[in-house]
């Protein structure tokens, strides 16, 4: 039978710590599901990152494979749905955490949990826009059925994955965005995808001093969450919305309820994870559409499997800059 390469990790049961290596495995090996993929390329997210750490993150099971997201072509089905030859996109469904995910040359996995790849996106694409790319575009979605108003949208963790993307999308689609990031230097980077307005992070992490002030953003995609994410509805114009995603400075909301009350701001939850179908392939379809694919090549750090457990350490600690593509076969 022949052996494909993955990126496993285990845990010793005696000290708890998890180790991480690319190792040997054979198809027999991996889990159930209706639809082999030979896997092209998978990305590093936030949560990629907890996987590969001590804590293990969402790891239900040690040997793991994590990558919460793959892109490939369907080997085998046994679902009618797809057949040998499709491209495929994967992400959620708690793949890579609960169930082994893309850091694997193969991954067999339940047909619900795919999408066909839409058309105008290979497969590379596909991943540089990966988890991350796809929630940023759930968000503007979300911002879009509840109204955009007429200040700046505001995306804070702008030169992460989901920050970076939203800001490519939003630029777009016409909106003028203003970013935020704690990294100076991503500047140039921020304003190529087409950020009009770069905000230092130091002006927005401070825990709620007055519950409102100025009206200044008109929509706001925040992967941040915390102290910023606080301030940040005191400052929303009446009636805008926030999208929260993700909580990369804190998962604590030392907020009050004022902004809502006084200002009608929305608080939306996204998330990307148990997405139906139907809303997956809605946001992929919209992504092939309104996200400038000239823009994701200056997103794009390539990677390869053995780079996984160092790119896992750096994208905790917010080194990452948009979006790691790893090629499985490389
Ligand atoms: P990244 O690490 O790529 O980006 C996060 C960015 O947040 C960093 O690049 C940094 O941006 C900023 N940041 C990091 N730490 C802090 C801090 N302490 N205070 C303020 N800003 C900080 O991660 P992703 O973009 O992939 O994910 C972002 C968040 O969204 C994570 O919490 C992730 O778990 C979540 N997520 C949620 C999904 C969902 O379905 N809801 C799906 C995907 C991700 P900068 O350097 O520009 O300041």
């Amino acid at each position: 039978m022949s052996k494909f390469n993955a990126l496993m990790v285990n845990k010793d049961e005696e000290s708890g710590e998890t180790s991480a290596a690319v190792t040997q495995l054979s198809a027999a090996d991996l889990p159930a599901g209706e639809v082999t993929v030979a896997v092209e390329y998978s990305t590093v997210n936030y949560k990629d990152g907890l996987c590969l750490g001590p804590g293990g993150g969402l790891v239900r099971k040690y040997p793991h494979v994590p990558g919460i997201d793959f892109a490939g072509t369907v080997e085998a089905s046994d679902d009618p749905r797809y057949k040998a030859g499709d491209k495929v996109v994967l992400t959620g469904w708690r793949v890579g955490e609960a169930h082994w995910g893309g850091y694997a040359q193969k991954a067999r996995v339940k047909a619900d949990w795919l999408v066909p790849l839409p058309s105008g996106l290979d497969t590379r694409q596909a991943m540089a826009v990966g988890t991350a790319g796809l929630t940023a575009m759930l968000s503007v979605m979300a911002l879009e059925d509840h109204g955009i108003k007429q200040g700046p949208v505001l995306v804070t963790g702008a030169a992460g994955g989901v920050g970076s993307v939203a800001t490519a999308i939003l630029a777009n689609l016409g909106y003028d965005v203003a970013g935020v990031t704690g990294r100076p230097e991503t500047g140039d980077y921020l304003k190529s995808l087409g950020a009009k307005q770069i905000v230092a992070r130091e002006e927005l992490n401070e825990t709620v001093k007055r519950p409102l002030e100025g009206e200044t953003w008109g929509g706001c995609v925040d992967a941040v969450g915390g102290a910023m994410l606080a301030r940040v509805l005191g400052q929303m114009e009446y009636g805008a919305s926030v999208a929260a995603v993700g909580l990369a400075g804190g998962a604590g909301l030392p907020a009050t309820v004022i902004p809502f009350l006084l200002r009608g701001v929305n608080l939306l939850g996204i998330d990307s994870v148990m997405q139906p179908y139907e809303n997956r392939l809605k946001a992929w379809e919209r992504i092939a559409k309104d996200l400038p694919m000239n823009k994701l090549e200056d997103m794009v750090q390539p990677a390869v499997l053995s780079d996984l457990p160092q790119l896992g350490k750096d994208i905790l600690n917010g080194q990452v800059k948009g979006r790691v593509v790893v090629d499985v076969n490389a």
